[in-house]
């Protein structure tokens, strides 16, 4: 255990100095000199200052879509340094490459030629008439063309094998690359990034894409799992749609800041992060310890969890510089405190439930304490898995490696890795929902009249599967499914706009729900006792 403990702390050591260190190409001298030359050339006015002087150099103007993404001159001078040193790095080692395999063969070549030669002259020597055998003097021997050939001291050395030849040249390639410095031999990082090659304007064509297709499995799981397929007297299904809807801004601020990596983006990027890891957190908890919305351990946790969220903001921006190693462990240990809680839900579901007594005990909570939404075994073994795959797949980031084909590098893998995790995550959600409500009854009843307000929030869905109507059935007392009246609003509009005016209504009343709830909760947290 402590030996798993000490390669964990070191894995999650190496994993930040990967992520944080790492910005060989722009300080080094080549690419400062390769940035101002061609900024003195293409991003300046250039005036002639005499009559003689020709060094003006009138540059294409930059595409449009260039301009649109934020790219300016000098930065196209930057991204444009960043591949020239990559290639000629890569040209430098290849010609090395070259030039030592083909001195190894010539090398080669020369040695059959004297192994050939020598077992010659040993014929020649074993000759039995001894005027051809002394025909050429001393030095030199008679060849089989009639020619003299001059003759070896001692014979040559043996032939190499294949992997002989293979491993000498390795061996001084090896040599040859140790002289020189990093930048001139390898593709290194510049600015924290690998150099990528830019699509149509966007500086990390695979990240962005791949976020883009997280961004769509949230709005899949906005508009459809969490809508119409999430029963309504499930308690937690406005803290499952908020979090989707924290998800989903998340990777918007994710496509953008891979398309363009500027001051904005990247703290746009970096807090909707740390927001959707909290929510995650916060909706774990919630479902784990099974606590219902207005409870008062509800309000805590929720409290805390804002609370925390803003003051890593705060925190963020209080330095001029992004703070990479302080945002890496915060987000690191948030997401390892998650994963930690569902597999010890999935393995020690009764020690969970005791945490549980113990936390609505310390929060004077008593609502719902009898409930026991413990998993099913097809649902934890599923849990499982899906919890180790959330371990491994960030850890895709270990594998540091510079992008292939200068497109696809471990942080884009580790985003392509998320959009089967989070479909298989939401559906594994939304089965356990209905697990909570048809087998345990873990529901909203009547005489939580709280709850039940929380609920109405929500219009009714409009196709309920089997499961959802069983869920409603299995209800301990009858409950009326909340209507949103929208006649006000249809007789002030056209018809065919009622729709987008029920939605936009809806959408401010959860809104309002939710702000109402968020203030109540850091009052409870700062105001009361
Ligand atoms: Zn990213």
């Amino acid at each position: 255990m402590r030996k798993f403990l000490r390669n964990f702390i070191g894995l999650i050591a190496l994993f930040l100095t990967l992520s944080v260190n790492a910005s060989v190409g722009d300080r080094s001298y080549k690419f400062a000199l390769c940035r101002s030359s061609c900024a003195q050339d293409t991003c300046r006015n250039h005036r002639p200052l005499s009559i003689t002087d020709d060094t003006i150099v009138i540059p294409d103007p930059l595409p449009w879509y260039l301009i649109m993404f934020g790219w300016t001159c000098e930065s196209n001078c930057e991204y444009h340094c960043t591949h020239r040193i990559t290639n000629e790095a890569l040209k430098r080692v290849q010609d090395i490459k070259m030039r030592v395999t083909n001195g190894v063969k010539a090398e080669q070549r020369e040695l059959i030629l004297l192994n050939e030669r020598w077992k010659l002259q040993l014929e020649a020597d074993l000759e039995k008439d001894v005027r051809l055998r002394e025909a050429c003097g001393a030095l030199e021997f008679l060849g089989p063309s009639g020619k003299c050939l001059p003759r070896l001291a001692s014979p040559p050395p043996g032939l190499k094998t294949d992997s002989e030849i293979r491993r000498q040249i390795e061996a001084e390639v090896a040599r040859e690359l140790a002289l020189l410095p990093v930048i001139d031999k390898r593709t290194v990082q510049y600015f924290g990034k690998w150099p990528q090659l830019r699509v149509l304007g966007m500086q990390e064509p695979m990240s962005a894409v791949f976020s883009f297709m997280n961004l769509c499995v949230q709005i899949y799981a906005m508009k459809k799992l969490f809508r119409e397929r999430l029963p309504l007297s499930f308690p937690l299904r406005n803290v499952y749609r908020s979090h989707v809807m924290i998800a989903a801004v998340a990777w918007i601020a994710s496509t953008v800041f891979h398309t363009r990596d500027l001051w904005w983006t990247e703290r746009f990027d970096y807090f909707s992060a740390a927001a959707v890891l909290m929510s995650g957190l916060f909706m774990s908890l919630c479902r784990i310890f099974q606590v219902l919305p207005r409870t008062p351990l509800f309000s805590r946790l929720l409290s805390a969890c804002v609370g925390a969220w803003v003051l890593h903001v705060l925190y963020l921006l209080s330095n001029r510089r992004m703070d990479y190693t302080y945002n890496m462990t915060v987000c690191l240990a948030v997401g390892v405190i998650h994963n930690l809680l569902w597999i010890m839900y999935a393995r020690m579901p009764r020690m969970m439930q005791q945490v549980r007594v113990m936390l609505m005990r310390l929060a004077h909570d008593h609502s719902h304490a009898h409930s026991k939404a413990i998993l099913s075994p097809k649902q934890c073994r599923s849990l499982e898995l899906l919890v180790l795959l959330m371990f491994v797949a960030p850890a895709l980031e270990l594998f540091d490696f510079p992008p292939l084909f200068r497109l696809l590098d471990a942080h884009a893998l580790w985003h392509c890795a998320t959009v089967p995790l989070s479909w298989w995550w939401y559906h594994w959600l939304l089965e356990d929902a209905h697990e909570c409500l048809v087998t345990h009854a873990w529901c909203i009843d009547q005489h939580d009249t709280t709850a039940t307000e929380f609920d109405e929030l929500h219009t009714p869905t409009l196709q309920s599967d089997a499961k959802s109507a069983a869920a409603t059935s299995a209800l301990p007392v009858s409950m009326q499914q909340p209507i949103v009246d929208t006649t006000s609003i249809g007789q002030m509009m056209p018809s065919h706009l009622t729709p987008y005016a029920t939605r936009v209504h809806e959408f401010l009343r959860s809104l309002r729900g939710w702000t109402r709830n968020i203030v109540h909760s850091l009052r409870t947290m700062f105001i009361s006792p």
